[in-house]
């Protein structure tokens, strides 16, 4: 969409960073990370194309990320999230490449060796997503859903950077439903208490 603003591999690791969050029970509302099909299939709609081992312990493994990742993301401030980002380079050992690979041809960076371990690949693509949106200057791209009883974390990737709803189509228009019937009605004390608490 837009990979010229963003770089060609800033999008599916910015993506996959998302996606696994929001796999999360205090995004989604309930554990969302249960099996290895569910990497998988992350795996293919976001564009990272590292295959999980498939073990049990795998997944543990990628709940905790999952949850670290979380906690950088509402950590307010620089100093912190930054000591948390190279505590996961550091942690996967992660060493960064110039490759190309028949998935992504264009020239990209790697930020493990190739024989790391997936759940070291997968910290390595998470946190350089973060540390690129820090570095430059995207960050407040990374926003919760301002949709109601919906807590999911979404990327903005629209020119203004104005996008309030992880989907439009669901959190949206569930508001503008709802502005709509209470403005039908007549009760603008209603509509703006809707206004202000989201
Ligand atoms: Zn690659
Ligand atoms: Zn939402």
């Amino acid at each position: 969409m837009n990979s010229f603003l963003f770089g060609p591999d800033v999008l599916p690791s910015a993506a996959m960073t998302v996606a696994l969050i929001n796999t999360s029970p205090g995004r989604g509302g309930e554990e969302g990370l249960n099996d290895t099909e569910i990497l998988r299939a992350m795996g293919r709609e976001t564009g990272v194309f590292y295959l999980p081992d498939g073990s049990k312990a795998e997944i543990l493994a990628m709940r905790k990320l999952r949850d670290r990742l979380d906690e950088i993301v509402k950590t307010p401030e620089n100093p912190q999230r930054f000591a948390m980002l190279n505590e996961l380079f550091y942690s996967a050992s992660a060493i960064p490449q110039i490759v190309t690979h028949v998935e992504t041809p264009e020239p990209h960076f790697h930020y493990t060796l190739e024989d790391a371990s997936y759940v070291d690949h997968l910290k390595g693509v998470t946190a350089y997503a973060l540390a690129r949106l820090i570095i430059i200057g995207e960050w407040q791209r990374l926003r919760t859903c301002s949709g109601t009883a919906c807590n999911r974390l979404f990327f903005d990737t629209t020119r203004n950077g104005k996008r309030l709803y992880c989907d439009s189509r669901t959190c949206g228009n569930r508001i503008h439903a709802a502005r709509y019937r209470v403005r039908s009605a007549g009760r603008s004390q209603v509509e703006i208490q809707l206004d202000g608490a989201e």
